[in-house]
């Protein structure tokens, strides 16, 4: 199912939580809503769900005008972070909960509840776990019953509120992997509440980045993370440096270092805002003829193949963070209150008047 989410605006008293959201979702796929805390995600959520009323605007759901319709009445599911599973049913009564209580001329015979609930329970790899008790499960599991329970009712769409936010590092990335696995089998038209870049980035087939009831940007995770809209987004979804400079006869200027502009760029004289990733810093021992950047070297971490370094320029003061690998670390014997010259590989310019 398809959904159309038009001119969509919500205020709570004066706080305006979503101010003229547009959002074209399409059959099938699975879209983050992306976005600090506050932001308004968990509020476009549950007006889509049906939970919340909009104060202007339309939910389409295939073509179809849902705005006024109660929660029943939209064919949604739902799993929510903290696992809303019935602590006296076991797995399987839980998943059979949403058929059990069916009216009589649409529930489904026994026989067509366990067969259900079987094959629900083989989707999420949980079949041995079917006689035993939300207490005991890990918190990974219970979510994935969560979701099994959602979808029994056979839900046109999929509505889950940050399902792996109380889960520690490690079981949320397997589950999250798990999820696009199972979208990948089972494509239901899902929309996934995370403030974790990452998760969104790992799961998402489009994010939507809102920040104060707006939105930012939607796109691939490859658009919004290579192709920033704004630098709101380029700063919400990694590290990144800040140099501040001037464009000048097509040249950046930051500090002593002059760059070609990118292409996006306009040449016009005018300060400018790079941003620059710390994957994409290059290091080298001497200053080379573009004029690199120095700067001290204050901290070092070389766990894994992945070298950080924390730098202090020495003109300005700013720090910068790097990222090298480790032949590069190894080569350069870089140390701790080092001098080195750092310059971009890559780079993008914003104007700050702007924003
Ligand atoms: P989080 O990641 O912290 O859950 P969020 O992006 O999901 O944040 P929302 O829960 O949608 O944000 O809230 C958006 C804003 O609307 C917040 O400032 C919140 O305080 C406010 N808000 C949400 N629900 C209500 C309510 N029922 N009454 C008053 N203000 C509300």
């Amino acid at each position: 199912m398809s959904i159309e989410i038009s001119n969509i605006t919500k205020s709570f008293d004066s706080f305006k939580a979503l101010s003229n959201i547009d959002l074209k979702i399409n059959t099938g796929e699975l879209v983050a809503l992306l976005g600090p805390s506050g932001s308004g995600k968990t509020t476009l959520l549950r007006i889509i769900a049906g939970l919340e009323t909009s104060d202007q605007g339309s939910i389409i759901f295939d073509g179809e005008d849902n705005t006024g319709k109660s929660t029943q009445d939209r064919k949604v599911g739902f799993v929510f972070q903290h696992y809303a599973l019935f602590k006296h049913m076991t797995v399987f009564e839980n998943i059979a909960f949403g058929l059990k209580v069916r009216p009589s001329k649409l529930r489904p015979g026994k026989e067509a509840i366990e067969k259900k609930v079987h094959e629900l329970l083989a989707l999420v790899k949980m079949e041995e776990l079917a006689k035993r008790y939300p207490a005991q499960l890990s918190g990974g599991q219970r979510q994935r019953i969560a979701l099994a329970r959602a979808l029994a009712v056979e839900p046109k769409v999929l509505l889950l509120d940050e399902p792996f936010g109380a889960l520690d590092a490690k079981v949320r990335k397997d589950l999250r992997r798990w999820l696009r696995k199972l979208h990948d089998e089972y494509p239901i038209t899902s929309v996934f509440v995370t403030h974790d870049q990452e998760e969104a980035l790992d799961v998402a087939d489009r994010i939507v980045i809102l920040n104060q009831g707006k939105i930012e940007q939607i796109g691939t995770p490859e658009e919004v993370y290579d192709n920033p809209a704004n630098p709101f987004v380029y700063n919400f979804l990694g590290n990144v440096n800040l140099f501040h400079g001037r464009v000048h006869n097509g040249k950046i200027e930051l500090g002593s270092l002059k760059l070609d502009a990118p292409e996006h760029t306009e040449t016009a004289d005018r300060n400018v805002v790079s941003y620059i990733r710390p994957h994409d810093m290059e290091i080298s021992l001497e200053a080379g003829e573009n004029g690199f950047i120095a700067a001290n070297i204050i901290f070092i971490r070389a766990v894994g193949p992945i070298v950080n370094l924390e730098m202090k320029r020495i003109d300005t003061g700013e720090y910068i963070e790097a990222e090298i690998s480790k032949e590069i670390y190894k080569k350069l014997m870089l140390k701790e209150k080092q001098t080195v010259y750092v310059k971009p590989k890559d780079f993008r310019v914003f104007i700050p008047e702007d924003y």
